[in-house]
């Protein structure tokens, strides 16, 4: 791509954050995104009248209105011949912001949840706080990454709106689940945040790497217990992700039918199923270009992928 063509792409989207964000600092553009959402039926579009719009309002100046409902209007809200709307993106700003403050400073003290630990089989404790949600075993320290305290086999956020209404099982299902659809959206490309391209940025690969699978604890050279983690970062919007290698063969269908042979409906999804990702091995074949192999053992047979750089597969093959 020409560079000058990059660089106004770049701009532009600058302003453009600059823009969104003075065009939602006024109480009154607030305000008609607030009324716009609360009159809003997902079953039913009709607009609101802009005679309505300014009652619920409670604008005296229809002039004034129309200058934010004027502002607002290439970003967040539609006018049509039957008055004014929301635009998805005036949606998603809305729900956004619920999605944060859906219950206040949200905390749920540990409890057993239905699933092993996958790196000891023993049982796992579920609990949220400050917009996080741990699983921690109860049976054994594992520290998969040096940031992680003792015992927690995972942690990412979740919002608080996702709590609502659900016991802490329910809690814990919903949270794979939209974790592994988000997961499978940036392994894809495609950033769950903002619809951007998400390319891989780097396959970091560790020098020196001695993790202690006996006690499932990190490398003191790179931090993890993963050799290989690869990062990737929305041009868009920064969003960042960095996870193993070990999840991009869950992508691949020669990978769900080589289990399906075998009697496994392997879905990414599943924390039982980590522990079949915890078997697959890694070799490095090249480092000049990047190429490296990802190994699944199976019964007595094994399939391998090779990937690149940008975690494209090249290769795929199958012995036993
Ligand atoms: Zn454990
Ligand atoms: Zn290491
Ligand atoms: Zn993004």
């Amino acid at each position: 791509m020409d560079s000058s063509i990059s660089n106004e792409t770049v701009r532009s989207s600058q302003s453009t954050g600059n823009e969104a964000f003075q065009l939602l600092s006024d109480e009154t553009r607030l305000a008609i995104l607030q009324v716009l959402w609360e009159a809003h039926d997902p079953a039913d579009e009709t607009p609101m009248r802009f005679a309505e719009l300014r009652e619920h309002i409670g604008v005296e100046d229809p002039g004034r209105l129309n200058y934010h409902l004027n502002k607002l209007m290439d970003h967040f809200v539609r006018r049509t011949e039957d008055g004014y709307k929301l635009m998805d993106s005036g949606k998603r700003i809305v729900r956004m912001l619920l999605s944060g403050t859906a219950i206040d400073d949200p905390e749920i003290k540990p409890v057993a949840v239905d699933i092993s630990c996958w790196y000891c089989g023993g049982q796992p404790e579920w609990s949220y706080r400050e917009g996080w949600r741990y699983l921690e075993c109860t049976n054994c320290d594992a520290r998969c990454v040096e940031s992680f305290p003792p015992g927690v086999i995972s942690k990412t956020e979740f919002p608080p709106s996702g709590l609502r209404g659900r016991t802490p099982d329910e809690i814990n299902e919903a949270d794979r689940i939209w974790g592994a659809h988000r997961r499978a959206s940036v392994m894809d490309g495609v950033c769950p945040e903002c619809a951007g391209d998400m390319p891989v940025t780097s396959v970091e690969i560790c020098e020196d790497h001695h993790p202690d699978w006996d006690e499932y604890q990190f490398c003191e050279a790179c931090g993890s217990i993963f050799w290989m983690l690869v990062s990737h970062v929305c041009e868009g919007c920064k969003y960042r992700w960095r996870m193993p290698t070990l999840f991009y063969p869950t992508r691949q269908p020669a990978v769900i039918a080589f289990y399906y042979e075998h009697g496994i409906e392997f879905d990414l999804a599943t924390y039982e199923q980590r522990t079949h990702l915890l078997g697959f091995k890694e070799e490095l074949l090249s480092e000049e270009p990047l190429r490296f192999r990802i190994s699944i053992p199976l019964e007595d047979e094994a399939l391998g992928l090779t990937y690149d750089e940008k975690m494209e597969v090249v290769d795929v093959n199958r012995r036993g």
